[in-house]
């Protein structure tokens, strides 16, 4: 096996993803990088190269170097972030992808995991229990974004043979690292201001219930679709990916279990818009039966782990 390049490894997910690849396959066989530098322990521990995503001659470069056959990439805009530039996050979304599809398309790396998102989902998407095949309608850029990279990966796959495989990440809620502009961060925030503060004040409204996951089952699932086997690996779109789902009230609920006299109130921003696009939960019965998707951390499991981390 060659090496592995995560592009956009200083974010939210690629700080973890770094690490736990590192642990699994050592430390120089996994080679970090983003457009800007990380802090200097992550720079520290391990290979690590300032690369632009966007630059087809900067990345292959990097691919040659180290010599690279899988590559993740995880540089995008996310959703809110995406709305207050729309351009520039159909600019990055859809050419990172392009130039890591077109150098497996050359033969020079075998593997791609990229990850599409619930945001493929729109206003007229089933809401409830939202299926693997259905109407997506997604009114985001992000999600037109994300919902076009989803039809390249299977346009690449099926014309060309390149491995790509990839799922739709829920809301990811994690303690080390922030989030990174995305609808469901509020799922972070509350955390750290119930420790800090007492108290919480959400961006959306109490009622909105969205699909989340914890960030140790999502890069568990990230790892094990990168290791079935390619026949496994049925759907070449996006896997629907699926753990628990609940409103700003019920995660308050299960907080104030910990911390006593926790409050929350509710300032709906445009971000409500967003989520109100989106499912509230998923069907992943396809990455169950395909790749033996099995998630670990429901709402009050992941409370749990949160604060304990967190806790000064
Ligand atoms: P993030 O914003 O925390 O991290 C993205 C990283 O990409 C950042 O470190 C940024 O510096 C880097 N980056 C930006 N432009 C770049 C460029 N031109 N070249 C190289 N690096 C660049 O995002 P994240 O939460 O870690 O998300 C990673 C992927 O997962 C994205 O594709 C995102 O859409 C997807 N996703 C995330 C979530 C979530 O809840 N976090 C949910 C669904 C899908």
């Amino acid at each position: 096996m060659g090496n592995i390049l995560i592009i956009g490894a200083c974010g939210q997910i690629g700080t973890e993803l770094t690490k736990k690849l590192r642990e699994t396959y050592g430390r120089d066989k996994v080679i970090a990088s983003d457009v800007r530098k990380g802090d200097a322990a992550f720079v520290a521990a391990g290979p690590f190269e300032v690369v632009n995503a966007l630059d087809f001659n900067q990345v292959q470069d990097v691919i040659e170097k180290y010599n690279v056959d899988e590559v993740y990439l995880m540089a995008a805009l996310l959703s809110a972030t995406a709305e207050k530039n729309p351009a520039f996050a159909w600019d990055l979304n859809m050419n990172s992808l392009f130039h890591v599809l077109n150098l497996a398309k050359a033969g020079k790396i075998k593997k791609i995991f990229w990850p599409s998102s619930i945001a493929v989902f729109g206003p007229t998407t089933p809401k409830q229990n939202t299926p693997q095949y259905t109407v997506m309608e997604p009114s985001t850029v992000y999600g037109i974004s994300k919902q076009s990279g989803e039809r390249w990966c299977e346009y690449y796959h099926n014309l060309y043979g390149v491995d790509v495989r990839s799922i739709r990440y829920p809301g990811l809620i994690s303690w080390s690292t922030p989030p990174g502009g995305g609808t469901t961060d509020y799922a972070v925030d509350i955390y750290h201001k119930a420790l800090s503060d007492g108290k919480y004040t959400c961006f959306l409204s109490e009622e909105t219930r969205l699909p989340m996951m914890y960030m140790d089952d999502a890069i568990r699932a990230t790892v094990e679709i990168m290791q079935a086997k390619p026949e496994g690996v049925k759907i070449r779109s996006s896997y629907n990916l699926s753990a628990m789902d609940f409103t700003p009230k019920e995660i308050a609920e299960v907080i104030g279990k910990h911390i006593p006299g926790f409050t929350i109130d509710y300032a709906p921003d445009f971000r409500q818009k967003i989520a109100d696009s989106w499912p509230q939960s998923i069907n992943d019965d396809n990455a169950r039966k395909d790749w033996g998707w099995q998630h670990e951390f429901d709402l009050e499991k992941m409370t749990a782990d949160m604060l304990e981390h967190l806790a000064p």
